[in-house]
């Protein structure tokens, strides 16, 4: 299929070429996505794209190839302004040809369902068409004051949000736990060459000698070709470089040595020679973009000499917690105060997720927090925790504060339980997110949003929900609000069962250091019997696959 992309500052031109040449087509389908002046209720006067442009040109030329495999259309034309778009102008433009017209309908309509989500660009609401550049502290027009979404539509929203931040090549040393962002291929044979898998004797393979002359000695690193004949033997060690083709490894442990000469004890039909290209050969894929780097992998890569591998990058976090009656754990609290334990939960669940992390307490003063921050700073940084204050109570500010460090709040609660009032914010590559301050809040969250979050910047996915039966029943009061239970996964002769941990309130610490699970229990469900299958997503891996 013929492909064009452009993402462009430029309005998009009123008529545009079909690519394919006429009389080829059959079906010319053209579709323009216009701004609408208007969105739940809020006017919209401009809408601006930011993206990086050579990644979001690949994602899109990436996504036409896979589709075109299934909806094989001539080409396919993709226009995408970036910058601003005042409303009534096109943001994007489609243009498809194909011979029939179901193939281009399903390509288009496929295309624009998933272009949102895979192609990395961002956009955001701008008060006036004029302001074309982010302005940092000019919070943009509030958005739905406590807009309540499910769980579902607050993952999808954070999915869609969190695009991959550019790659960056980096030594293995510095590349665990970060996601491949490119296929590696073996660049060699490997074993690069016959290797004698035994320390022992290399002779001919069908000689049928049982007694043989040592006409040399080869060690590890030796490369010496040579050629036998009938009754000579190599001396051999593990891993040496085998002197021609055609030859069998006789172990040390099967003959019997006297001097220069070797008499057999024992036939053995193994060859025991690792052949050149044995594990893999030049050119074959070894891991393909997306995988997490693990020792396994990262020893992969090593021995093929993919040394500086192109990874997701380690995003920048800053995490914040607030709440005068908040001290140090060092600390032994006053009357009214507890100790923070927060950061120190943050702090711990960042270890699975290569990042860099600062943290800091803020004042209980809204204009005093503020002026503990560096916007210029936190402009550099990918992401943004604050730990409580996310509610609406007097002194509760975190939408505040991150509304006038520009970010744009997606969602001010969510339908789920603990952890309701969670704000999800983005300003274009950035993400925010306000975590309610109870602990076992915080670790819900974490889970399904924040967790998501650095996944998806990275290039990965979190692992999707899973079903498991449950190990003993989950007895709860009813709630309105769908439930993510804290849960010990445990293995019993190899199958999954999840027992239900015990808890009695969001602030509760005691059920956090055996939870590794979250049972998702439907809304109004107060009991669910031993064995019933239930959701569940699991909280010990952070990025898979
Ligand atoms: P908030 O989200 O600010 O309304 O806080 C909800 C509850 O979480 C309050 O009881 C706070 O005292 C508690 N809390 C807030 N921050 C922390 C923290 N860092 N460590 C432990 N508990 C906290
Ligand atoms: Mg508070």
């Amino acid at each position: 299929m013929k492909i064009d992309i452009q993402l462009t500052a430029a309005p998009i031109p009123e008529n545009l070429a079909p690519l394919s040449p006429p009389g080829a087509h059959g079906a010319l389908l053209e579709f323009r996505g216009v701004i609408r002046a208007e969105e739940g209720g809020q006017p919209v006067p401009a809408l601006e794209y930011e993206a990086y442009s050579e990644m979001a040109s690949l994602e899109i030329r990436r996504l036409l190839e896979s589709l075109a495999a299934r909806h094989p259309c001539l080409s396919a034309r993709v226009v995408h302004r970036v910058g601003v778009v005042p409303a009534g102008e096109p943001a994007v433009y489609v243009g498809v040809t194909s011979r029939h017209r179901a193939e281009a309908f399903a390509l288009l309509d496929a295309f624009m369902n998933r272009v949102k989500q895979d192609v990395p660009i961002w956009k955001r609401r701008v008060l006036s068409p004029a302001a074309s550049a982010p302005v940092n502290n000019v919070p943009p027009a509030p958005g739905p004051r406590a807009a309540l979404f499910s769980l579902d539509e607050a993952m999808a929203e954070i999915r869609s949000r969190c695009q991959p931040l550019p790659a960056v090549r980096a030594p293995l040393a510095g590349a665990f736990g970060r996601v491949l962002r490119e296929t590696v291929c073996a660049l060699e044979d490997a074993p690069p060459f016959d290797r004698s898998a035994r320390d022992g004797y290399a002779v001919l393979a069908d000689d049928p000698s049982a007694a043989f002359q040592v006409v040399d000695t080869l060690h590890a690193a030796d490369w010496k070709p040579r050629a036998l004949q009938s009754g000579q033997a190599v001396r051999v060690a593990t891993g040496t470089a085998l002197p021609c083709g055609g030859l069998r490894v006789v172990m040390q442990e099967h003959v019997e040595r006297h001097g220069d000469h070797i008499r057999l004890l024992k036939h053995d039909r193994a060859t025991h020679i690792r052949l050149r290209g044995e594990d893999a050969k030049a050119g074959q894929p070894l891991e393909q973009a997306g995988v997490r780097l693990n020792a396994g992998t990262l020893a992969l890569l090593a021995g093929v000499g993919c040394v500086q591998p192109l990874v997701s990058p380690r995003p920048s976090v800053a995490h914040f917690t607030t709440g005068g009656e908040i001290v140090p754990p060092h600390q032994t609290p006053g009357p009214g105060q507890i100790r923070d334990s927060n950061s120190t939960l943050i702090r711990g669940l960042l270890q699975n997720v290569p990042c860099d992390l600062e943290q800091n307490h803020l004042s209980e003063d809204f204009e005093k927090a503020w002026r503990q921050l560096d916007p210029g700073h936190l402009a550099q940084v990918d992401l943004i925790l604050v730990s409580g204050g996310a509610s609406v109570g007097d002194q509760d500010f975190t939408r505040p504060l991150l509304e006038r460090l520009g970010f744009e709040i997606i969602f001010a609660q969510v339908n789920v339980r603990p952890g309701k009032p969670l704000l999800f914010g983005a300003d274009g590559p950035r993400i925010a997110f306000g975590l309610p301050g109870n602990p076992l809040s915080h670790f819900v969250c974490f889970h399904f949003a924040v967790a998501l979050a650095l996944a998806r910047l990275a290039g990965g996915e979190t692992p999707p929900f899973s079903r498991a039966p449950l190990a003993g029943k989950l007895d709860g009061q009813s709630c309105p609000r769908e439930t993510l239970w804290p849960s010990r996964l445990e293995w019993n002769d190899g199958a999954p069962r999840l027992r239900p941990l015990a808890w009695a309130s969001s602030g509760d610490l005691t059920c956090l250091p055996a939870a590794n699970a979250l049972v998702r229990v439907p809304p109004n469900q107060a009991l669910l019997p031993a064995g019933a299958e239930v959701d569940f997503l699991p909280a010990a891996a952070m990025i898979c696959p």
